[in-house]
């Protein structure tokens, strides 16, 4: 079961679970994802499709649950703060008890937000972070910590098997264009020659992670013997500023978007890139896809949905 199943990160689960022989069944809300993004799964016939919202529970038969389920973009999540925590809570409670009484194993997709603006670079696992708890991220980041909290509790009150990884910035197709994340903003403006938002002095970094690569870590991840639990981080430590990423956004698209500087939203993090030591040793994995074949790739993907060619 993929909950969050027909979002971004989640479709893209959903078909290599399908492509590794597994039954999916994907539950989704549709509040940021859509129809769309699995609509080429629907007539496969070990794929299901249910619209459920996981704040409230739900009794199905799996073995295997991938806890996706959260709006993921700053815009989206900030849209509907509560219905954010409750999604985070509620929604990791009613798994976690799903899990315990089918006996499956359970993912969480927890983030680098739990890590808030950290003073320590790259962040390890033991780092435990600086979170504002009442601002304006706080139900995003605050709601991932207590979703790492019922887990771990429902671990040891319950002997759940779990598994907690710490996902950083991901692109890749199937992003919406209007979700407000920098990947997406910034390919959708330079397609359309619309001005590039930059927020700050565009000076703030973040280290891009390939879809593709990040559902290798979740699967191997799922893999591992009962003792792994995480918290592991999952990300691709190539870090760069968000002006760097711009520019290599127009110069790839060909585009003749210009660059404007917007106010820095409360709370941005100024610095973030993951130590993988961990995800290394443990799941023998490393990104494997470099940041421009990726935005090749997630170009390749807005021109086709946008049907804008590039010039
Ligand atoms: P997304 O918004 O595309 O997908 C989230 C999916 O969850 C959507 O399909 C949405 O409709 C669904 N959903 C939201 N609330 C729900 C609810 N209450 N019940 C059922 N479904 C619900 O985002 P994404 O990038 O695919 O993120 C997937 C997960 O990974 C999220 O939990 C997110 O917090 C986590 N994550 C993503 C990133 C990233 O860079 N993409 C980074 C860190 C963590
Ligand atoms: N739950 C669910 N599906 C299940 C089992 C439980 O959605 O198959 C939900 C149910 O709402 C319950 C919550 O998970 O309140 C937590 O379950 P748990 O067994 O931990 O505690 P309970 O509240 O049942 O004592
Ligand atoms: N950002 C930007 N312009 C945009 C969207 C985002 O400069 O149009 C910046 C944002 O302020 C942040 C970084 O890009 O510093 C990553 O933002 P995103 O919302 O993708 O993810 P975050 O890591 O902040 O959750």
């Amino acid at each position: 079961m993929v909950t969050g199943g027909s979002g971004f990160l989640g479709s893209h689960l959903c078909e290599r679970l399908l492509a590794d022989g597994n039954h999916v069944l994907c539950v989704d809300n549709f509040f940021t994802g859509a129809k769309e993004n699995v609509e080429h799964l629907l007539p496969h016939p070990r794929f299901e499709l249910l619209r459920h919202d996981i704040t409230f529970p739900l009794y199905v038969e799996v073995d295997e649950i991938y806890n996706l389920a959260c709006p993921a973009s700053p815009v989206s999540y900030q849209f509907d703060p509560v219905q954010t925590v409750k999604t985070n809570v509620h929604g990791a409670i009613n798994m976690l008890g799903l899990a315990r009484r089918t006996k499956a194993k359970i993912f969480q997709a927890s983030t680098s937000e739990v890590y808030g603006d950290p003073e320590v670079h790259p962040q390890q696992e033991s780092y435990w972070g600086r979170v504002n708890p009442i601002g304006p991220r706080a139900c995003y980041d605050e709601g991932k910590r207590c979703a790492e909290t019922l887990f771990f509790d429902y671990h040891r009150q319950h002997g759940l098997r779990i598994k907690v990884g710490r996902i950083f910035n991901t692109y890749g197709s199937r992003m919406q264009q209007d979700d407000g994340r920098v990947v997406s903003n910034f390919i959708v403006q330079a397609l359309r020659n619309e001005t590039i938002t930059v927020y700050g002095d565009g000076s703030q970094t973040r280290s891009f992670c390939h879809v593709s690569d990040m559902v290798d870590a979740f699967v191997r991840l799922m893999a591992t013997g009962d003792d792994v639990t995480g918290p592991i981080n999952l990300g691709n430590p190539a870090e760069q500023t968000v002006l760097e990423l711009a520019q290599q956004v127009i110069a790839m698209t060909g585009s003749s978007s210009t660059i404007e500087f917007l106010p820095l939203p409360v709370n941005d993090p100024v610095r973030r890139r993951p130590d993988i030591t961990i995800a290394q040793r443990t799941l023998d994995w490393a990104p494997k896809v470099t940041i421009q074949q990726g935005l090749n790739d997630t170009i390749a993907y807005f021109e086709r949905t946008l049907g804008i060619a590039r010039t």
